[in-house]
């Protein structure tokens, strides 16, 4: 039909191809040393960074999700049925031309201790596109079936922490923290049995698969581990590759120089920083910090036992098996990535045969770390710096009060931008009222406390000159109303595993927008239900997945 008035002569964009139709790269394989061993068996992988391997097809695939925004990103339609070529190829059931197939070797400390070869037991990489807009990315299934790294697990994943995996990833992405990305979640159709208390009662769970996306999947794991074998050229190649594919900027084109070196350890170490602000900006907790679950690119990646932080709590980790020492719980995030940096630059040390650039990156990130902190804060409450005299103890005693009483750390920082910056007690802590799972906190000492608190903070909020709108709109922009609390998550699985996509597809369409007032979907903003606190998967969680 021709509307009056608009042209219908302008070059329309061709529509997105499918998945099918994609044209793939494989520069990991193309350029890097493979295993010379093909045997798909668990067994030590040596002089190698990956080994070639198919995913082991399964018995009725069927897409469960799909990411519009992922897809949007690599230039992919949405699929046109869920049992489809896509739902074969995106379960691991059939390898399109022009994949070749791998699974990354690497190690890793985990826990703080070193554990030798760890590898990619259940992720197998399909293949690079390139996307519209020039980017690349790997596509990547986890749960794909057995690798040479599975040792004697079975290579597959479960519904339950599939969904889990790919709402978060996609949540952190609109969060505006760097992640990995995920594309999809399918259905394998095939049982999987896994003893999720670790109690001896193994259970029966649908099996699924979920297709991530990141440029590359390049771990601190897969440095280490050649540096524990000693495989010094190949460590270097390994650190050449992805100097020139994921930091073109810093190779200059030609060879790779020590200096380049040194500046790309720096990077890595800037980025992890700012990956660390994030996370305390949101509250998020990853709960397995080991060395495997760190990202070249300083992106989140491996979503496990995660968890975001409901009553603000620095001991607090999601990870059942984490409880005894607390490693990996909120407060300790930023000291385990330098940790876990520390160890990437034992492992890199053959590159320079020189502390000094290592040490340089080490400090850079505390620096980093530090800075962005402080901007964080400062954006957080809408101050445009903590520098005055007075700022630091008013941050201080606020986080003093948060660990008080348990307080909800999104809806308190949330509820901030709505308090006068002056008035009576009651009117400054009236918009605070959704924030303490104590029903009484507000209402004695405490509330009188945080009352001088606010008082405090909304003098200083004039004192700053900045219009009241815009400084809420600030903080709006920084503190989102939307967080996927673990609940809601387990919400969304119960309803999938009954068959109902629905509560997903609720929850991602709202995710997808954190920091927006979206008032009709008010009750996925709410507090943790009481029904929540001790219930499994809604607090705490194994790594059983
Ligand atoms: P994760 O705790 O998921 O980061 O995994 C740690 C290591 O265990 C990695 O080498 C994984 O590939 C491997 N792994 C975890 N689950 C499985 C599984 N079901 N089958 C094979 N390997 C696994
Ligand atoms: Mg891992």
């Amino acid at each position: 039909m021709r509307i009056p008035g608009v042209r219908d002569d302008f070059p329309r964009p061709a529509p997105a191809p499918g998945l099918c139709e994609l044209r793939f790269e494989n520069r990991f394989v193309d350029e890097l040393p493979g295993d010379p061993e093909r045997r798909n068996a668990p067994r030590p992988v040596r002089n190698a960074c990956y080994t070639l391997v198919d995913p082991t097809p399964v018995r009725s695939p069927r897409l469960l999700a799909w990411a519009d925004a992922a897809g949007e990103l690599l230039g992919i339609a949405r699929p046109a049925s869920p049992e489809g070529p896509e739902a074969q190829v995106l379960s691991g059931s059939r390898v399109l031309p022009g994949m070749r197939p791998y699974a990354a070797r690497y190690g890793g400390h985990q826990f703080g201790h070193w554990a030798g070869q760890l590898g990619d037991g259940r992720a197998i990489t399909l293949a690079e596109v390139e996307a519209p807009d020039g980017s690349r990315h790997e596509l990547q299934l986890k749960g794909a079936g057995v690798t040479p790294d599975s040792r004697s697990a079975d290579g597959r994943a479960v519904l339950r922490s599939s969904v889990r995996e790919y709402l978060c990833s996609e949540a952190m992405h609109w969060l505006g923290v760097p992640s990995t990305r995920a594309l999809s979640l399918a259905a394998t159709g095939e049982p999987v049995e896994r003893d999720m208390f670790y109690d001896g009662n193994p259970q029966v769970e649908p099996g699924a698969v979920v297709c991530r996306v990141a440029p590359s999947f390049v771990r601190f794991g897969n440095f280490e581990i050649l540096a524990a074998q000693e495989e010094s050229e190949l460590l270097r190649r390994l650190a050449d590759f992805v100097i020139r594919t994921q930091f073109p900027a810093l190779a200059g084109g030609g060879e790779v120089s020590p200096a380049a070196r040194a500046d790309w350890f720096e990077a890595v170490c800037r980025r992890t920083a700012d990956m660390m602000v994030a996370w305390m900006r949101v509250g998020f907790v990853h709960g397995v910090m080991n060395t495997d679950n760190m990202s070249i690119l300083g992106l989140t990646i491996d979503y496990g036992p995660y968890g975001w932080l409901e009553g603000y709590d620095l001991q607090w980790t999601p990870n059942t098996t984490d409880l005894p020492g607390r490693r990996y719980c909120y407060g300790n995030q930023p000291y385990i990535a330098q940790w876990n940096l520390a160890r990437l630059a034992n492992a890199l040390y053959p590159l320079f045969e020189d502390t000094a650039p290592l040490e340089h990156g080490l400090r850079a990130f505390a620096q980093v770390f530090e800075q962005g902190s402080m901007r964080m804060l400062a954006d957080k409450l809408g101050l445009s710096s903590i520098d005055r005299e007075g700022d630091e103890a008013l941050v201080r005693e606020l986080f003093e009060l948060l660990q008080a009483s348990e307080t909800d750390m999104t809806i308190f920082f949330r509820s901030l931008a709505g308090v006068p910056v002056q008035g009576e007690d009651a009117h400054l802590l009236g918009p605070m009222a959704g924030a303490f799972y104590d029903a009484h906190a507000l209402g004695g000492a405490h509330g009188a406390r945080l009352a001088g608190w606010l008082r405090r903070f909304g003098e200083r909020a004039r004192a700053q000159g900045l219009p009241d709108a815009e400084r809420r709109a600030r903080m709006n922009r920084v503190n989102p109303k939307y967080v996927l609390r673990n609940y809601l998550a387990q919400q969304a699985i119960d309803a999938l595993a009954a068959g109902d996509a629905s509560v997903l597809e609720r929850l991602m369409r709202v995710l997808s927008r954190p920091y927006d007032e979206q008032p009709q979907h008010e009750d996925l903003a709410a507090r943790r239900p009481e029904w929540a606190r001790h219930r499994a998967g809604c607090s705490a969680l194994s790594c059983s997945s």
